[in-house]
């Protein structure tokens, strides 16, 4: 089989020195991905990682689907390799793309060539094979501006390779090289959206779900863990760690004013979450707060939560309409998940009149009434880790 997909990096070619370790845990990925669809070799050479099927079992169908699903790569080809000569490059290009030749009105070649001791310049060899493709197919029109079909020509240095137009990839940074994070992740349509972008930008996640049993039902659990379950799709192997949080709001609603308990809830998330990133070696917060989308995410309560960490909170959503999200929510394949009705802990004991201008010293006093520390480490004694691998 000579069949051949060919990968492209994104960013991670701006990385200078740190480019062999981008590359190579990008190969890493791609390959514990691919391990479902058959043997297949994986190689880099001059920016480009190589993906060849080592006999005919393999699944390309379902490798490249897989390989859509990586942070990292900006474009897939599927394509063909065939020896360095202008004439076997253009009988592999019309007998390869013959399907999309008869289904195009018009095309164009490009060409790259990377192995500059190759004979034909890139735009010789581009007018060579094209004028040769002309021939063989009559009814398809030259057309370098806007064409139905590309033909792309890469002579590279073991062999020359042919493919069609690209297929997008999903872009950013392969997960694992920009550090680790927790990320909290409630059943919503926002939090699967905000976990998938934190990871798009290389950061290895934690989902976190904070679990008001029975306020919220077994169902709301397992939920979650088909959302993470979804996203490890993109963002690979996760846990998810299952804070116990019924006592903390009861506690909340028991003891403290109304109208603050929202904001004293979120705290408690905040406490928590930095408990379980400094116990895991994370370096952030990930959440899928977005600015005045509910009382808890004015700008003022957003810094009476942030205040509860040191470490930076990150929210990919802050400044995104939720138009948007649910587009996103759509593409990543979480949102039909999400939209399944039930409780979120954050629906449980809602106030009437939540606090939108928090003050800070308002809320402090607030809390006195309960023992914050005793309450944290129970939450923390109690978590609940639950596998989610795709
Ligand atoms: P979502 O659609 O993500 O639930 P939301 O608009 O309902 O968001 P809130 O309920 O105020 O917003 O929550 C804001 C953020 O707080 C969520 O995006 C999520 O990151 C976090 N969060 C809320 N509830 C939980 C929970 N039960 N477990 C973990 N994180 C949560
Ligand atoms: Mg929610």
């Amino acid at each position: 089989m000579n069949d051949i997909i060919l990968l492209k990096q994104g960013e991670v070619i701006l990385k200078g020195l740190n480019r062999s370790r981008f590359e190579d845990r990008l190969m890493a990925i791609a390959a514990r991905r691919l391990r479902p669809y058959g043997k297949f070799g994986i190689s880099a050479r001059q920016s480009i990682i190589y993906v060849e099927p080592k006999d005919d079992q393999c699944d390309m169908d379902g490798a490249i689907q897989a390989l859509r699903q990586v942070f990292g790569i900006v474009s897939i080809s599927r394509g063909v390799a065939c020896e360095k000569d202008e004439d076997a490059i253009f009988a592999t290009a019309r007998d390869y793309l013959r399907d999309e030749f008869a289904k195009a009105r018009s095309f164009k070649v490009e060409s790259k060539r990377a192995d500059k001791r190759f004979h034909l310049t890139s735009v010789q060899l581009s007018q060579y094979v094209g004028g040769l493709l002309s021939e063989a197919y009559p009814e398809v029109e030259v057309d370098v501006h806007d064409p139905d079909l590309s033909v792309h020509l890469e002579v590279r240095e073991k062999a020359a390779y042919v493919h069609g137009a690209p297929l997008m990839g999903a872009g950013g940074m392969p997960v694992g090289t920009n550090g680790r994070v927790v990320s909290l992740l409630s059943g919503g349509i926002d939090s699967p959206v905000s976990t998938w972008m934190a990871a798009k930008r290389g950061v290895e996640i934690i989902p976190v779900h904070f679990f008001s049993f029975p306020y919220t039902s077994q169902l709301a659990k397992e939920k979650v863990v088909t959302l993470a379950h979804i996203l490890s799709g993109w963002c690979g192997r996760m846990d998810v760690q299952v804070v116990p949080f019924t006592h903390i709001q009861e506690e909340i609603r028991d003891k403290c004013p109304e109208d603050y308990s929202t904001i004293i809830m979120r705290r408690f998330m905040m406490r928590i979450a930095h408990r379980i990133a400094v116990n895991n070696a994370c370096t952030g917060i990930v959440t899928g707060e977005s600015l005045g989308q509910v009382a808890s995410q004015t700008l003022e309560a957003m810094g009476v939560t942030g205040a509860c960490t040191t470490l930076p909170v990150i929210r990919p959503l802050i400044c995104m309409d939720k138009t948007d999200i649910v587009k996103l929510a759509r593409e990543i394949g979480t949102f039909d998940t999400s939209i399944l009705p039930y409780e979120d802990c954050c629906t449980v004991f809602t106030p009437r009149h939540p606090r939108t201008r928090p003050r800070p010293a308002d809320v402090e006093a607030a809390e006195a009434a309960l023992d914050v520390d005793g309450l944290v480490e129970e939450a923390m004694a109690g978590i609940e880790r639950i596998k989610a691998t795709k």
